[in-house]
């Protein structure tokens, strides 16, 4: 449950005199990176009655969110797989497998997403060579690009465009040029900076993303974004059935059962995005909350991670105060009705919390938590 129930009723409260008071806040806020906070019209959408996924309504549907995410990257088709994030990703490390310069790949990681995609690539086989930098820090391009020059050409690179651990915003169209200057090709996860800042996937050969991030719908869509001609060379029958990104994107409709309500609730969550003028809004909306929160969080003393240069909009990861742990700093927000991230293996060892603004919040929202850390 994201938000819980609305205040109780002056009546309730006479029942249950533990119940607090009506002008206390009741509804917890959801400044996690996903789950985000959903809104309610995107609630509404995921409750309406279960529609047959091969049905003359469903089809429809499916293909224009599929229209809806090219439009949000510039226009590169989408795959869709149910499933979260770490699939999309999966998809793509079972597609480099299937290539024939398999072997000629380098990952690109500083933070924990990043890390994954390493695991992710080594689990299947592939031995990337890889360039480490530590949290906080992004992507250094002259490292890289020293790195592509020395890679036989048809190679690939691959990395986390906004490493969600850490709140760094890594420079994907840099990346992109470098790698067209030595004559590689682009994988990216986009599933945090997907809808939070403008991304354009054009020159990038393999995207990824997911429904319950920034889009601000419920968990369990993946995204794969490919051109199919640029997949027609892959050997395929080297590729699980379920991870096939060509078929999956050539194909009209689902491949396989694809359940309507997630697919019903993306719909709707996409239409906040759905024209420029709307995206446009929306990332200018986050711009504004994120800077809101950083310059708040900094004026009470707190350190972000991620330097002002390549930070983030939408997260902002820090440490608590004094010898505070990541989970006794979880549980006070927690107590004043906020949802935060820290309680992750990753964040919590290192002793960091996060606060996110990818979901449905505002700055009224915000302001009394800010408050409180002053
Ligand atoms: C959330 C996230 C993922 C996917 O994680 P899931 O738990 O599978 O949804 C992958 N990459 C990044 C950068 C993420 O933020």
């Amino acid at each position: 449950m994201i938000r819980t129930a609305k205040p109780p009723k002056a009546a309730l409260r006479a029942v249950h005199p533990e119940w607090p008071r009506a002008d206390r806040p009741r509804e917890t806020v959801c400044l996690l990176p996903g789950p985000v906070a959903i809104a309610p019209r995107v609630t509404a959408a995921f409750h309406e009655p279960l529609v047959y996924h091969r049905s003359e309504e469903f089809v429809p549907l499916f293909e224009g969110v599929r229209a809806k995410l090219s439009g949000l990257v510039g226009g590169k088709p989408v795959g869709m797989f149910i499933g979260s994030g770490t699939l999309a990703n999966d998809a793509v490390a079972a597609t480099l497998a299937a290539d024939p310069a398999r072997d000629n790949g380098l990952i690109l990681t500083a933070g924990e997403f990043g890390d994954r995609l390493l695991r992710q690539a080594n689990n299947w086989k592939l031995s990337p060579k890889v360039l480490t930098w530590n949290w906080g820090r992004a992507w250094q391009l002259d490292e890289v690009e020293a790195a592509m020059r020395v890679m036989p050409a048809g190679g690939w690179v691959w990395g986390a465009h906004h490493e969600t651990s850490t709140g760094v915003l890594n420079d994907l169209p840099g990346l992109v040029r470098i790698a067209r200057k030595y004559g590689h090709r682009v994988c990216v996860d986009c599933v945090s900076s997907l809808a939070t800042v403008p991304v354009d996937l054009d020159g990038v050969y393999l995207a990824t993303g997911a429904s319950g991030k920034a889009i601000g719908s419920y968990a369990g869509v993946a995204f794969v974004f490919a051109n199919p001609a640029d997949l027609a060379h892959l050997e395929t029958t080297r590729i699980p059935t379920y991870l096939d990104v060509a078929a999956t994107v050539s194909t009209v409709g689902p491949r396989f059962t694809a359940p309507s309500p997630m697919i019903k609730a993306l719909d709707v969550a996409l239409d906040t995005l759905s024209t420029p003028e709307r995206r446009a809004a929306r990332y200018k909306q986050i711009a504004e909350l994120g800077g809101y929160v950083r310059s708040r969080l900094r004026d009470a003393g707190y350190v972000p991670l991620a330097p002002d240069a390549v930070a983030s909009p939408a997260i902002v990861t820090f440490a608590p105060p004094g010898e505070v742990s990541s989970a006794a700093f979880v549980s006070m927000c927690g107590a004043w009705g906020y949802q935060i991230a820290g309680q992750s293996g990753y964040l919590a060892e290192r002793r960091l919390v996060q606060l996110a603004v990818m979901g449905h919040v505002t700055r009224a929202d915000l302001e009394p938590l800010l408050d409180r850390l002053s």
